[in-house]
């Protein structure tokens, strides 16, 4: 399989857009959506004082090096909270201090991808209760997959015995979604473009 942007070999197929990726193509689209996402929605401003909490996980440590290198264009104070160790010496080989906890005035930043976001809504839904946490969520139009193989690709170092853990009714919710988006792809989208609908009205 081909890129469909140039001739080198796709290292992902896209089966919810049809487009097949190779390594600097999925690289750039996937840092395009990110900073899409921080732009239109204005997320920051210069000088800002940013803090991201970070487990140490694949998720954590791809927001903490997607914002390092955005630090470069549009100055802003970025510090992580972590009590792990391993994340710290992470943290340090990437450049960003951390502090134990988050400092008033800060803007808070996590690392939810796509798939976090629908599970979330869809179990508030299912237990009748309304809202998700507030805070900055970078990686909200990536789905889960694609920010492992960015890691993966960018060669991240990460915290790897952290893990999510889901129990009960998050993981039934969880394997549903797989399955649909297996058999219909672009269900997550779709799904979350619906949610956004719903909150708005709500
Ligand atoms: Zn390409």
């Amino acid at each position: 399989m081909k890129c469909n942007f140039c001739t080198k070999p796709a290292v992902i197929t896209q089966l919810y857009s049809g487009r097949s990726l190779c390594k600097t193509h999925f690289l750039k689209l996937t840092n395009d959506r990110i900073r899409k996402n921080i732009t239109i929605n204005k997320l920051f401003t210069p000088k800002n004082k940013i803090a991201i909490e970070v487990s140490g996980d694949v998720k954590s440590i791809v927001v903490c090096q997607f914002l390092k290198e955005f630090s470069k264009r549009m100055p802003f104070e970025l510090y992580a909270v972590t009590g792990n160790a391993q994340a710290k010496k992470i943290l340090k080989k990437i450049g960003i201090p951390v502090k134990a906890r988050k400092s008033k005035g800060s803007k808070f930043v996590t690392s939810e991808t796509l798939d976090d976001i629908i599970e979330a809504n869809l179990f508030n839904l299912l237990k009748g209760k309304s809202k998700t946490r507030e805070s900055i969520k970078i990686l909200k139009d990536v789905p889960a997959e694609e920010i492992k193989l960015y890691a993966k690709l960018n060669k991240f170092e990460f915290v790897k015995t952290v893990k999510s853990e889901k129990k009960g009714l998050l993981q039934a919710i969880q394997d549903n979604i797989k399955q649909m988006e297996k058999k219909h792809p672009g269900t997550k989208f779709a799904m979350n473009k619906s949610f956004k609908n719903l909150n708005k009205i709500l």
